[in-house]
């Protein structure tokens, strides 16, 4: 299996050199050349399969230069004990066509544990084989910052030099970041704001010199590593919910996905399931009021915004003002015409819209994609309805999802809904819909009293290039 840029400017390169790539030299994102397909008699062989076995079998069609014993291993690693249920991925009923599936049993809560847990094993793999090392350089305000922190610690050949806006994220997301003690973790607290830090990275990495000479990579939302990683939960999902019904009635059974969405990585990867075979009826795209994703699938029309423009929401992990990943669901779009997709990106840069409107009825009819937005008020009535009816405690982000899959619903047909984070995350939102803050487990608690360990600076790129030399592997 080999993998091209979505704008036609990299030679076909295998699974393995582009997991360490973020974007592709042309600065295009990577797409397999073609995407393998799944059929009915490989889906059913799948049904008794672990989740870390259903990885294997996922991963597997896209890594294809490796040993599959290696692939194995990597996944058994990934998918273990330190996932707190032991099938990993379990699925609760909220009512009676619709369930939760529970994306956040990771170290970290939250769904980005699924995809980095899964690189925490392949790149040091990778990197060992090659006799290379890499140092990781992120800016986080919550979720990606900590996953990467917990998938990397400790890992040979890695290091990871995260950046944070001080005094911006809560107290349990600090706790949970700034109480590591691994050498190769590294939290740099900078004056500023997100963006503050976000730049900082930027400027680094277009120091292509500094960042040679320091081995400096990202494993960011266009990874293309996370998004197949993300593939599997799909299957697993699907198996799940058609071991409910009888074995002849399995065959295409239709299920629908509501996504709550940001960057459309864990979206995309439903559509790459999607479009290798499995039953998929409706992907559902749920936004927050930064709805620019909503806009783009109900209008055909794709208008970033800047990001002051972005407003701060209670399912903060979904504030966006672009969708880094849409892109590659452009590309499918476009029939994978590279030339095509260049060229529509070229006028995105220069006017700042893409025009789709034409091709919009198919993004229902033949990706069987809708989306909608759900608000502040909206998160707040559905954490409550779901606790009266399923008492179940959802987080704000897997609330949009609720709120945005119900008017999507249809009568016989399941819905499921991924759970993104927990609600230990966002305890404000939770108390303000429940009358109570969801309860943290004894091992969470207990990270809010250690000792926590930061670098703090300004935001100046010289002192980071100085920290960065100094402390590299
Ligand atoms: C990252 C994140 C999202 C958005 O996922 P994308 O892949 O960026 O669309 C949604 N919810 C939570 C809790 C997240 O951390």
């Amino acid at each position: 299996m080999q993998y091209v840029s979505t704008r036609g400017g990299m030679k076909p390169s295998n699974f393995s050199d582009v997991l360490l790539e973020g974007l592709a030299p042309d600065g295009g994102l990577v797409v397999p050349q073609t995407i393998p397909t799944v059929d009915v008699e490989t889906l059913e062989s799948w049904r008794e399969l672990s989740y870390a076995e259903l990885a294997t079998e996922v991963i597997g069609l896209y890594w294809t230069d490796i040993p599959r014993e290696d692939l194995a291993k990597l996944c058994q690693a990934a998918y273990g004990s330190q996932f707190k249920a032991e099938m990993v991925v379990p699925l609760t009923p909220i009512d009676q066509m619709s369930a939760l599936v529970d994306l956040s049993q990771g170290p970290t809560l939250a769904f980005k544990d699924m995809a980095m847990q899964f690189l925490g094993e392949a790149l040091p793999y990778v990197l060992q084989q090659r006799g290379q090392t890499l140092n990781i350089l992120g800016a986080t305000s919550g979720d990606t910052g900590s996953a990467a922190e917990y998938a990397f610690r400790s890992k040979p050949n890695i290091g990871v030099f995260m950046l944070s806006p001080k005094g911006r994220m809560s107290r349990f997301q600090r706790a949970q970041m700034y109480t590591l003690t691994d050498d190769n973790v590294h939290n740099v607290v900078i004056e500023g704001v997100f963006d503050d830090a976000q730049n900082l990275v930027k400027e680094l990495n277009g120091d292509l010199e500094f960042k040679a000479a320091n081995s400096l990579g990202t494993v960011n939302s266009i990874n293309l590593g996370r998004l197949i990683a993300q593939c599997v939960y799909y299957f697993w999902a699907w198996l799940r919910v058609t071991n409910g019904i009888p074995a002849d009635q399995r065959e295409g059974f239709g299920v629908s996905f509501a996504v709550p969405s940001g960057n459309f990585g864990n979206i995309f990867s439903g559509q790459l399931a999607r479009q290798m075979g499995l039953p998929i009826d409706t992907l559902v795209l749920a936004t927050n009021e930064n709805n620019v994703l909503d806009e783009f699938f109900r209008s055909g029309k794709y208008e970033p915004r800047s990001a002051d423009n972005t407003l701060a929401t209670s399912s903060p992990s979904m504030d966006i003002s672009k969708a880094s990943n849409l892109e590659r669901f452009v590309y499918l779009v476009m029939d994978q015409n590279q030339e095509q997709l260049a060229k529509a990106w070229e006028q995105l840069d220069a006017t700042g819209t893409l025009d789709l409107s034409e091709q919009q009825p198919r993004f229902d009819q033949e990706f069987g994609m809708v989306s909608g937005t759900s608000t502040h008020e909206d998160r707040v009535a559905t954490i409550r309805a779901v606790y009266e009816k399923a008492e179940v405690v959802i987080d704000p982000h897997t609330a949009d999802g609720v709120t945005v899959a119900r008017g999507y619903q249809r009568p016989g047909h399941p819905m499921l809904v991924l759970e993104t984070a927990k609600p230990e995350k966002f305890g404000d939102i939770v108390n303000e819909a429940l009358g109570f803050e969801p309860e943290l487990l004894p091992e969470f608690a207990q990270l809010l009293e250690l000792e926590q360990h930061t670098v703090e600076m300004g935001a100046d790129a010289e002192a980071l290039r100085d920290y960065i030399a100094q402390h590299h592997v």
